[in-house]
């Protein structure tokens, strides 16, 4: 294991009697679903930043297509969005966590919704989409297929109503502060005024994903585990960090960026075939098309080298006419972009990298394991997904796990007294004497690497050659003191693959999203529970907690 991922302790070198001083009560790192929620339950109480790298939409959230899974119709139960879920979860979902989400999402759509969310209505109720693993109807959705553009506008209009929240864009969270066991502010920069500290009473990190880590993902350019790697670096427990999902369909147009074809697709009786014309899903699992996506992704892998082909394909010819420009109209113009014309042509799809299970671990509330940090969002490991997520419940946990998170944050900063401020701080790494490596390069070839050997497919061998490719380059990138967010982001990417690996050695099994050939099946007496990991002083503690029941 190398010692530059534990012994790192800031990316900066900073000496805080230098630096522009920003003071909060809450701080809350992140713009997208989670974060801005989180926001809008502590500007309830008290005074709020919120931080996001780029504008408001450079978010995963912005980008969700197929909605928010909630219970709404009387043939729907919580029970059975619980029992989804945790089967889907294969095992390692936290009952509690799962039944608070199904519990309190149709609460929290129904407050989208007073804060001016139009979703898509059918007659007098709510349209509800299906999806795969799902047992009912029960997906809420927006302008067809623009779910998330839709939450994240509302839920940014409703947070910039409050005068008790202010919000920092395109600026760059480097690293958290922790003192004395207690986190207390984050080293910033900001674009128009430089490097900054934020002293916040409370810290809420709800910085999303982690899908630009692999050369194939359907997230925006923003998604680079910058969290992961700032709540690594900073102390806190990882949980999961083998369990990435991916989606089975993303459009495949060669030399074009990924971009996601919704589950809903297939939900709403879109078919897989192969090149020949042929559905060949029965052959992978009796749900077909609507098997979880981690058995889809698999299944079309096996087959794209069975047929010897790049790619499968999604077919809707045989819906009415007009009927997918209607339901899909974001995924239909993509289409026709490539000249795909969606009700005469097969989509061209294969699987990419979606969403990290894995991420921060937080209790049902929200808290971190370290003092005056929370964590909601894609960058926490919450329990709800267990090693494998449900299509739709991460907008969900986002909503409910938001508002805890911001809930909470602000209850412990009213309890402060004392004003948190500035205290003697400093860091100096001795610059490094070994030459820099294209930092272009390496980010490229991380992201092959990534998609090669911590992919759908992976095995102890290439895992352990990932490590050693990843420490090599570490050794170039991560003595170094970078002054731009290029570097920053490279040095978390590392980080974070850094991670995934070492968890995904050691679960010798394979499990919901984690596959491995050489330890095909699932393992329960050794491996049901979750991996964690923590920087502890200048090495790195990975232990095993078996699943609550
Ligand atoms: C194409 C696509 C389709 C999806 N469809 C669905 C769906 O239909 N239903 C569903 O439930 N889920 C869906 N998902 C997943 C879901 O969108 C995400 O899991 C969820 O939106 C994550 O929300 P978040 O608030 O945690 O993070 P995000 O929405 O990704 O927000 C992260 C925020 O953190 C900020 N940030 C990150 N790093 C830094 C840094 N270093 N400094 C400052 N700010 C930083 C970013 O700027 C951003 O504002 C989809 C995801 C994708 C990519």
């Amino acid at each position: 294991m190398s010692d530059l991922f534990s012994l790192r302790r800031y990316l900066l070198n900073f000496d805080e009697r230098h630096l522009g001083q920003v003071f909060t009560d809450v701080l809350v790192i992140g713009g997208g679903v989670a974060g801005l929620r989180a926001a809008i339950a502590a500007a309830e109480q008290v005074h709020v930043i919120v931080i996001s790298k780029n504008g408001q939409n450079d978010s995963n959230t912005a980008f969700a297509q197929g909605g928010i899974a909630v219970v709404q119709d009387v043939g729907d139960s919580v029970e059975a969005h619980v029992a989804d879920t945790l089967r889907v979860g294969c095992g390692l979902g936290d009952r509690a966590a799962v039944r608070i989400m199904a519990e309190e999402g149709p609460a929290c759509v129904e407050e989208l919704i007073d804060w001016g969310a139009a979703f898509d209505r059918d007659g007098g109720g709510l349209a509800l989409g299906m999806e795969g693993g799902h047992s009912a109807r029960r997906i809420v959705h927006a302008m067809g297929d623009a779910s998330g553009l839709e939450v994240s506008r509302t839920l940014g209009r409703q947070a910039g109503t409050s005068r008790r929240v202010r919000f920092f864009e395109n600026c760059f969270v480097i690293d958290l502060v922790v003192d004395q066991g207690r986190c207390i502010a984050a080293l910033i920069h900001h674009e128009q005024y430089g490097h900054q500290i934020v002293w916040a009473k409370q810290i809420v990190l709800a910085s999303g994903g982690a899908g630009r880590l692999y050369r194939e993902t359907t997230n925006p350019p923003g998604a680079t585990a910058d969290g992961h790697a700032i709540a690594f670096r900073a102390g806190a427990v990882l949980r999961d960090m083998e369990f990435v999902q991916f989606h089975p369909t993303a459009l495949y147009v060669a030399g074009a960026e990924r971009m996601l074809i919704s589950e809903a697709v297939r939900g709403e009786g879109a078919h897989l075939v192969d090149r020949k014309g042929q559905r060949f899903m029965s052959a992978y699992h009796a749900d077909g098309e609507l098997a979880p996506r981690d058995v889809v992704s698999r299944a079309i892998v096996n087959h794209m080298r069975k047929t010897s082909a790049t790619a499968v394909y999604l077919d809707a010819r045989h819906w009415p006419a007009g009927r997918f420009e209607q339901r899909f109209p974001t995924i239909a113009k993509a289409c026709r972009h490539f000249d795909i014309d969606v009700g005469r042509d097969l989509i061209p799809v294969r699987p990419a990298a979606h969403y990290m299970i894995g991420g921060v671990a937080v209790d049902g509330r929200g808290r971190s394991s370290i003092d005056g940090l929370w964590a909601c969002g894609e960058v926490a490991a919450s329990g709800v997904h267990g090693a494998n997520r449900l299509a739709s419940n991460s907008l969900l946990e986002g909503l409910v796990f938001g508002k805890h998170a911001g809930q909470g944050a602000a209850q412990a900063a009213r309890a402060e007294a004392a004003p948190v401020g500035p205290r003697r701080l400093e860091h100096h790494l001795a610059p490094s004497p070994r030459t820099e490596l294209d930092l272009t390069d390496v980010r490229n070839s991380l992201r092959a690497v990534c998609w090669r050997n911590l992919g759908i497919d992976r095995t102890g061998d290439r895992l352990i050659e990932t490590l050693e490719i990843i420490d090599f380059w570490g050794r170039y990138v991560m003595d170094k003191v970078l002054g731009r967010r290029a570097g920053w982001e490279t040095q978390n990417m590392l980080t974070a693959a850094w991670c995934i690996a070492v968890a995904a050695s050691a679960r010798r099994e394979s499990r919901g999203v984690h596959h491995r050939s050489d330890y095909p099946k699932p393992d329960d007496a050794s491996f049901l529970g979750h991996v964690t990991l923590q920087r502890a002083g200048d090495s790195v503690r990975k232990g095993f907690e078996p699943v609550r029941d």
